[in-house]
């Protein structure tokens, strides 16, 4: 699920926000600017997005021809609760990615030192190691 183009922010992460995204509910704009972004320049993922759309379109046109009366606040509370856990079931997913992992960074850095006319160049260069905890 890519159109194996460059993206700033990776397709996976744009499906984990998907169901955020069409009930309106992201809240950091700099998120919701990623997904916009990455939905403009990513065909596959737009027409996903496309497509779950549509669906929840749908199925509000169809519940609301079907039925006249107000649904009961108890099944709104049953979709809504498990709406919540499909988003932290997908965001567990994505942060799993990231469990138990170990990232290192090399650091690197030139001094030119000059006394008395003659040149010094202290080069130093260390990694430094990151692990992410498994939680
Ligand atoms: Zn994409």
């Amino acid at each position: 699920m890519s159109c194996g183009g460059p993206h700033q922010t990776p397709c996976e992460e744009i499906m984990a926000a998907m169901l955020l995204f069409l009930d309106n509910e992201i809240e950091d704009g700099n998120q919701l600017q990623a997904v916009t972004v990455h939905l403009q320049e990513c065909p596959p993922c737009e027409g996903a997005v496309a497509t779950e759309r549509a669906g929840l379109q749908l199925l509000q046109s169809l519940l609301s021809r079907s039925c006249c009366e107000a649904a009961p606040e108890e099944l709104f509370a049953k979709v809504f609760d498990q709406t919540q856990m499909l988003a932290d079931q997908m965001i567990a997913m994505h942060n799993s990615q990231f469990i138990g992992q170990t990232q290192f960074f090399a650091e690197y850095s030139r001094t030119e030192i000059t006394v008395d006319g003659v040149t010094q160049i202290i080069e130093t260069s260390h990694e430094i190691r990151r692990d992410f905890p498994i939680e």
